[in-house]
């Protein structure tokens, strides 16, 4: 079994707060429900120049000046995390489906992902390897993949690390190659993620920089407790209503379908999805659902700030079906997603007392 170093974990909570910087070179502190209500029509004002500060990813700061992470000699200490649709990251399937997925969307074509080969492995915090999964539900049509979570020990030469961090707004970091990283000497690259827990650090390292990994099956950890009384009831009748409006006699054929239905028809067909033509979506189906994830959203969101839950919403809002029993199965794997946003504990504790996986040995041509 490979030995595993006692990992150190840095508190982990969804309910932070962000830092936006100026042009002037200052920072403000700009709370997630006023980030998320985008005041003033996303404006703060700075009290270094005494102008204004318009807030978003792209001026997202640093949120923790203290963190453990920006020293080198602690990389090695801290626990890392990462989330994949692969089972057995980070391996040679996970390089060959990543390369696919990147082809599949036309994010890159055959030249750029020739040169891609061998990108760095991405390391992160546990929140900014959360978001990462409802990133990419929400963009990158993974709304029904399995994801599974890992906890990363690194093994770092403290001497081969970029000193300070990039800033992912300015300076490559999220697409540098193993290759890259050795012509400069580095197994690793600090930088600021402004996608994934904006204002957290990332890292960027070298296949060789991992030591070991624990994973956990996120859709199958089997932690989550039933739903309550309560709740289930109210899920019920929810689907009562469902089914009632269901049932109700659909717009005759000739009757003009609405924009929204177009596109919704349209992004159905594109998915690669049989279009129903008496499937119904209209206003009455959307209030039902919108109460459902509110309800769903006080329950198991609790402690999760109000841009994280957004993102959720966002991210499980595809799941939603109109068959029967389709609202208890939304709830379950709700409840399921959320879990690792509320009990972060839980889920760390039950990873950590895992046996490590043997890592993958990367060929040699891989990295080169
Ligand atoms: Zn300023």
């Amino acid at each position: 079994m490979t030995m595993v170093p006692e990992l150190v974990d840095r508190p982990v909570s969804f309910a932070y707060n962000y830092r936006m910087r100026c042009s002037c070179g200052g920072v403000e502190d700009l709370s997630a429900a006023d980030y998320e209500a985008e005041i003033n029509e996303a404006h703060i004002p700075c009290s270094r120049c005494w102008g204004s500060i318009h807030f978003g990813r792209a001026v997202a700061a640093l949120r923790n000046l203290k963190d453990p992470a920006l020293e080198n000699e602690q990389l090695g200490r801290l626990a890392w995390y990462h989330t994949s649709t692969s089972p057995d990251w980070p391996s040679l399937t996970y390089e060959v489906q990543e390369r696919q997925r990147l082809r599949d969307f036309g994010l890159v074509t055959d030249e750029q992902i020739a040169m891609l080969s061998g990108l760095a492995l991405h390391v992160g915090t546990y929140e900014a390897a959360i978001e990462n999964v409802l990133r990419r539900m929400k963009y990158q049509d993974d709304r029904d993949s399995r994801f599974f979570l890992y906890r990363v020990a690194l093994d770092l030469d403290s001497t081969r690390v970029e000193t300070g961090y990039r800033d992912e707004n300015e300076q490559r970091a999220a697409r540098l190659s193993n290759t890259e990283l050795r012509a400069e000497g580095l197994q690793a690259v600090r930088y600021l993620n402004v996608y994934e827990s904006p204002g957290s650090l990332s890292l960027a390292v070298t296949a060789d920089a991992i030591a070991a990994v624990h994973m956990v099956d996120l859709d199958g950890h089997g932690l989550v407790p039933d739903h309550d009384a309560e709740l289930t009831e109210r899920l019920d009748s929810f689907q009562r209503d469902l089914d009632a409006a269901r049932l109700r006699p659909l717009p005759s054929p000739r009757e003009p379908i609405s924009a929204m239905e177009q596109l919704q028809r349209r992004a159905a067909a594109r998915r690669g999805q049989a279009v129903d033509p008496g499937r119904p979506t209209g206003p009455e189906f959307y209030r039902l659902w919108e109460s459902i994830d509110s309800i769903l959203a006080e329950r198991y969101l609790v402690g999760v700030n109000a841009i994280v839950t957004r993102e959720f919403r966002d991210a499980v809002r595809p799941r939603r079906r109109d068959d029967d029993g389709a609202v208890r199965a939304y709830a379950d794997f709700y409840a399921t997603r959320a879990f690792a946003l509320t009990h972060p504990s839980a889920l760390i504790a039950g990873l950590a007392s895992r046996p490590a996986a043997a890592l993958w040995s990367r060929p040699a041509e891989i990295d080169s």
